[in-house]
């Protein structure tokens, strides 16, 4: 038995004597599966082949696969008043890497945006001593590793105390989260985004696509929903998915802006 790891997308998929026939999250439109076919891995070869990548993003601690592995996207460590929460996950956990967490303070709950971030999260709830992972209810059916440790929040907004807030923001997946950090490093407040919405490339504002890699539009009805659900929040900085991808400074107005730009180019 072994927990078999999609190439691909990093996905940890449930213990099974064989590689699994195919990865739900791959085939799905918004994701692709690798050109040169189906790839699978294991915990073991890809702690042999890859290492982490440790250290600060914008005054947080930050760990990603040390590149040339599934999705680029980095967990982050953040010291908020309602606990140390660790947001979105990587596929490898080393033993460095967890106690660099406890040395840190350790981790009171993983959050996740989305599926494609899922990656390794039971294991990492492991070793972190069986932390709480919170996902949203609506993208339960794509979790390929259960674990006990998972917890489902449902609805559009979730405060978890102290200033710190689940925003479904929907639209790239049903259960798309975003969170608030009224606080945040510089005490101005941060927006932690995943894929919905995503921090452009230029960082200058953000983009709405149903799938990023396929170039599949968002439906504007969810744009708009997401729209009024981050409106109550007040923010300077947005973090995005992958290491220096944030807007630090005049974040809510340039998210502001992206949502003009998206609902003029629908308008036409
Ligand atoms: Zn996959
Ligand atoms: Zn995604």
């Amino acid at each position: 038995m072994n927990t078999y790891i999609c190439e691909t997308c990093g996905t940890q998929f449930a213990p099974s004597d064989a590689p699994p026939a195919a990865c739900p999250i791959c085939e799905d439109d918004r994701q692709y599966v690798g050109w040169n076919g189906q790839r699978w891995t294991t915990p073991e070869a890809l702690a042999s082949q890859h290492t982490l990548r440790t250290g600060e993003d914008e005054g947080l601690f930050a760990i990603s696969m040390g590149g040339g592995f599934g999705i680029p996207q980095r967990m982050l460590l953040l010291p908020t008043p309602a606990g140390n929460l660790l947001w979105e996950c990587v596929s490898l956990v080393t033993t460095e890497a967890v106690l660099k967490l406890r040395e840190r303070g350790g981790v009171d709950r993983i959050v996740i945006s989305h599926p494609h971030f899922y990656s390794s999260m039971a294991r990492w709830s492991e070793a972190l001593g069986d932390v709480p992972i919170m996902l949203h209810a609506a993208d339960k059916a794509w979790v390929q590793h259960r674990s006990r440790n998972l917890e489902f929040w449902r609805g559009d907004v979730l405060p978890l105390g102290s200033g710190v807030t689940l925003v479904r923001t929907g639209g790239h997946f049903p259960g798309s989260t975003a969170l608030h950090w009224a606080g945040g490093v510089r005490g101005q407040g941060a927006l932690f985004v995943g894929d919905s919405p995503q921090v452009s490339t230029n960082r200058r504002g953000v983009s709405f696509m149903y799938s990023y890699p396929n170039y599949i539009p968002m439906r504007t009805s969810d744009v708009r929903e997401m729209q009024a659900r981050l409106e109550p929040f007040e923010y300077e900085d947005v973090y995005g998915y992958s290491w220096g991808r944030n807007i630090i400074g005049g974040g809510r107005a340039a998210v502001k802006a992206s949502f003009e730009r998206f609902f003029a180019a629908q308008a036409g």
